[in-house]
């Protein structure tokens, strides 16, 4: 039998016990004298049968030799602090013990001619010892034949080859079991060193993930980005110590925690409880990944404003696993746009007072122009256009800055509508040698504010003039269906990049193509319209391409439903 290193790295043992179960979880010393205890209890027995059947046998000197020699060795395997020697140096033992056979069976006596059988358990011992197969396998056959033979060589007579040959079978068969029993422990210890590898390996990777965990909640409670991740079913596998800041500050007052519908989660406007479904983890979780959503989380002076992205985790085959969403504060940003908005706000408005009377005054002085010098009258005239531009932006202002205006309905032809804003057009399009024609040919009836939707069709006639600084030609359309009538406006001009298009709409957002023109404007005229589009239930489109033109579409309901206020600021 083998005798493992129990000492050696990787190897396990249980914990300390009076008797352990397994052989290598026992200390050399007791392994030694467990692989000598098979020969001394089969010698002991060999004894008890010689003891009963031929007690004159045991009085020959050699058997009592062979039996002390077996009780030295069982005894020398308990008494050798075998670990502080040599390793391997224990295999004396089963040397000695073909010794001791070899001199009992010197005895010649019948009975105890059965003992040769017993050299089979230092056989194993040395086969199974770990000891290299080219030192192992001749001391078994010298072993063994020393056993076998020494009775013939030591009985004073003649050899003959036949004598010597008889008992040759046995050795032969412990040489066949010992090469078997080599083999077999040498495969168990390949598979053991291979199991030791793989041991080896799967420390070094549980070290690996266990830094590589380390680092991730490092960098998780460091980032100042609420972050929770979820799995499939929904369930949350990962949170932040930001999250959970932001988790408490949705908490309803004194309450220490609570279901998810009772968490306070507002729309921008900050009064609008978002939906639990509607949430962007919920959200995730069903697929729906959201990018930079904005929402308000809690009540009173600790309000906060979070923005909110959210994205999908694959495993390596592409299925979705789960979801990550990221939370970011950004209460101080939005108090910043909020100053803002209120500054513009209130700034045009203490603009537009003085302006409305420098307007009346100077549109009083040019009642009376005809009493005042040509060139006088032409200054005033110039400086009345520039005051009434000025007065138009900071109407564009203020529009954009204040809260939400009534819409005044009632049932009009926009076809009506358009030709009055393709009138008052027309001499800036001559000025800019621009063609305009109103291709409006049948009346589109629906319920509208005339004032409003009048401004859209004018900020769309105007730009598409504006946009066109080469000349060219602008067209103007109408439509109508049951449920909708509609406006197209399309020109040659300048034409936008897709890019640009995307963010037409956006506050002060102005072209590459317009700017790189040096064509004058501030980006709040779209932004206006499509206010007031939206707040008649209705849409607007954009088409564009480079140097090509753009063709602006807007499509109102013919008969909206109760929405009846512009919508809040975005
Ligand atoms: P403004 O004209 O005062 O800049 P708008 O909000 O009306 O503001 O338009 C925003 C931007 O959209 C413009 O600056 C311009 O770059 C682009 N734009 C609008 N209409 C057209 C058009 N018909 N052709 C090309 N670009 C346009």
């Amino acid at each position: 039998m083998t005798i493992p290193d129990s000492h050696q790295p990787g190897v396990r043992t249980t914990g300390p016990s009076l008797f352990p179960r397994y052989f290598h979880q026992h200390g050399l010393r007791m392994r030694v004298f467990l692989s000598q205890l098979p020969l001394s209890i089969g010698i002991a027995c060999a004894i008890l049968i010689a003891a009963v059947a031929n007690p004159k046998a045991l009085g020959d000197p050699f058997v009592m030799t062979g039996i002390l020699t077996q009780i030295l060795l069982l005894a020398a395997t308990l008494a050798v602090p075998w670990h502080r020697l040599t390793f391997g140096l224990f295999l004396i033992i089963p040397v000695f013990d073909f010794l001791s056979l070899a001199v009992i069976r010197l005895s010649g006596s019948d009975t105890l001619n059965g003992v040769a059988a017993l050299t089979l358990f230092p056989v194993f011992w040395l086969a199974a010892s770990g000891l290299s197969r080219r030192i192992a396998l001749p001391a078994i056959v010298l072993g063994s034949l020393m056993v076998v033979w020494s009775p013939l060589v030591f009985d004073g007579n003649t050899l003959t080859t036949a004598q010597l040959l008889r008992p040759l079978l046995l050795p032969v068969i412990f040489l066949g079991l010992g090469v078997a029993a080599s083999t077999l422990v040498a495969s168990m210890e390949k598979q053991q060193m291979a199991l030791k590898e793989k041991d080896r390996q799967l420390v070094e990777t549980l070290g690996l993930s266990q830094k590589r965990e380390q680092l991730l909640n490092a960098i998780m409670n460091t980032v100042n980005v609420g972050l929770v991740a979820v799995d499939a079913d929904g369930n949350d596998i990962l949170m932040n110590r930001k999250q959970r800041d932001f988790h408490r500050l949705a908490l309803p007052p004194d309450a220490r925690d609570a279901a998810e519908e009772q968490l306070l989660v507002f729309e921008s406007d900050q009064t609008t409880p978002i939906p639990p479904a509607e949430r962007p983890v919920r959200r995730a979780i069903n697929g729906d990944y959201v990018s930079e959503t904005l929402m308000w989380l809690g009540n009173g002076s600790n309000r906060r404003a979070v923005s909110s992205t959210s994205r999908a985790i694959k495993d390596t085959d592409g299925t979705v696993t789960g979801s990550v969403v990221a939370f970011y504060d950004v209460t101080e940003v939005m108090l910043a746009l909020q100053a803002k908005d209120d500054f513009v706000s209130n700034v045009s408005h203490e603009l537009r007072t003085p302006l409305t009377s420098i307007l009346g005054y100077l549109s009083l002085a040019l009642e009376e122009s005809t009493q005042l010098p040509k060139h006088l009258a032409a200054y005033l005239q110039v400086a009345e256009r520039n005051g009434e531009r000025l007065l138009n932006l900071v109407s564009d202002l203020l529009a954009t800055a204040t809260p939400a205006v009534g819409l005044h309905r009632q049932l009009a032809d926009l076809s009506e509508l358009v030709e009055l804003s393709v009138d008052s057009a027309s001499p800036r399009a001559t000025a800019n040698n621009v063609v305009l024609l109103n291709q409006s040919t049948t009346p589109a009836m629906a319920v509208f504010d005339v004032g409003r939707i009048g401004q859209v069709v004018d900020n769309l006639v105007s730009n598409a003039i504006k946009y066109s600084p080469d000349g060219g030609v602008v067209t103007v359309t109408t439509f109508s269906t049951d449920s909708e009538v509609g406006c197209r406006v399309a020109d040659t001009g300048l034409g936008m990049e897709a890019a640009d298009v995307e963010r037409l709409f956006t506050k002060f957002f102005r072209a590459k193509s317009a700017t790189d023109r040096a064509i004058p404007g501030v980006g709040l005229g779209l932004r206006i319209s499509k206010g007031i589009v939206d707040s008649h239930g209705g849409t607007i489109e954009v088409q564009s391409s480079p140097g090509q033109g753009s063709v602006f579409t807007v499509r109102l309901p013919v008969d909206p439903d109760a929405d009846t206020s512009l919508p809040a600021e975005p």
